[in-house]
């Protein structure tokens, strides 16, 4: 049985005094739901310079609010996706529901946040595994090693973003609320990552995701979520693909996002698919332009449980179905 490492668990109770802690801390370790995190610190990941590990819970914290404004909504960090999936926002936001509720199980959802997923930790066949295990090669770059197991004579770590939710708000144009005890900010969720596998977030020291704002989609808009896994009941992705769409009165794409998850160090936006849609009227060749597009987009690598030529091909089915859906919701009447 793998055992959490000694840890002291710091419960601040407001924003500011969590940010101060922070911001003192030499190893900051932030605990959402701790259903990724715990994991990590069991398989002796995070801690490099060993003794007691101080984690930071936001669990205290008041950011679980989902709260309707005017021009959209926002979401707190906090919130749990167990919420996420019980919550029923008018047309296309009703998106954010559906993938949070396909993510992990039950009771993992009940403990998960929002803010957990966006700062979920990229993941390899080759990292996740204890440290007995790991402990026969030499450590990987992810590790803090200077090899990589998956593309061995490779400079630099190919571990796969699998959070669900990026993917999705980055198709409904979210942004992100940061924070840290010096400033606030606020970045597109696409700006939070950094594309490469050893350090996946382009977040400053200490600065914590506090919220999550979506604009209110205008009328004609459709969007949906494709995820292909192994078991529906527990599995991450093996491919995804997230699709918005704003059609015109006419039937034809005025806008489309499309970003596929699981399939590279980060969420992919497919520009190509969104380039090759745009003032079209949708269409069966139009859908195979999207899915070439996205198997070219792709980037997987020999890191998880099914061969990167597969992934290739289901991330391409993924976006193809995505956007079909998300373009009829976008064409039914509300
Ligand atoms: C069996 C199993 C199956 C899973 N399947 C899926 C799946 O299909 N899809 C999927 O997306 N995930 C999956 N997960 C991973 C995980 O459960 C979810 O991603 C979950 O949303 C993580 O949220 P959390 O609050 O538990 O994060 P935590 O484990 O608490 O934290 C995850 C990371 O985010 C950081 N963090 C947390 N909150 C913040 C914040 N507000 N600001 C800055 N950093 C923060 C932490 O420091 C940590 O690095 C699975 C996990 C398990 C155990």
């Amino acid at each position: 049985m793998l055992r959490l490492p000694p840890v002291a668990v710091l419960r601040p109770r407001s924003l500011p005094e969590a940010l101060a802690t922070l911001s003192c801390l030499p190893e900051p370790l932030i605990l959402g739901g701790g259903t990724d995190l715990l994991v990590a610190l069991k398989q002796g990941h995070g801690a490099r310079s060993g003794g007691l590990l101080r984690l930071l819970s936001l669990g205290d914290l008041p950011l679980a609010d989902l709260r309707e404004e005017e021009g959209g909504w926002t979401l707190g960090a906090g919130v749990t996706l167990w919420d996420l999936e019980r919550w029923h926002p008018p047309g296309p936001l009703s998106v954010i529901s559906d993938a949070a509720r396909q993510i992990a199980a039950p009771p993992i959802r009940s403990r998960a946040t929002l803010g957990g997923n966006l700062c979920l930790d990229t993941r390899c066949f080759h990292y996740n595994q204890s440290t007995f295990w790991r402990s026969s090669r030499p450590a990987c770059f992810k590790a803090g090693g200077e090899v990589c197991h998956v593309a061995p004579g490779g400079n630099r770590c190919f571990a796969c973003h699998q959070a669900d939710l990026p993917p999705v708000l980055i198709a409904l144009g979210a942004t992100a609320c940061l924070q840290n005890s010096q400033a606030a900010r606020t970045a597109p969720v696409e700006a939070l990552y950094t594309g490469t596998g050893k350090t996946p977030l382009a977040l400053a020291r200490g600065e914590l995701v506090t919220a999550v704002s979506i604009p209110r989609p205008p009328p004609r808009s459709g969007a949906s979520w494709e995820k292909i896994r192994m078991r529906k009941g527990l599995d991450f992705a093996v491919a995804s693909a997230a699709a918005y769409v704003e059609t015109a009165p006419d039937g034809s794409c005025r806008l489309a996002r499309v970003v596929l998850g699981a399939v590279g160090p980060g969420p992919l936006r497919v520009a190509e698919a969104e380039d090759a849609v745009r003032g079209r009227p949708l269409g069966a060749d139009l859908l195979e332009t999207v899915a070439d597009a996205a198997r070219r987009t792709a980037r997987p690598m020999k890191n998880g449980d099914l061969p990167p030529a597969y992934r290739r091909q289901v991330a391409g089915v993924a976006a193809k179905r995505a956007v079909e859906k998300a373009w009829q919701l976008a064409s039914a009447p509300r």
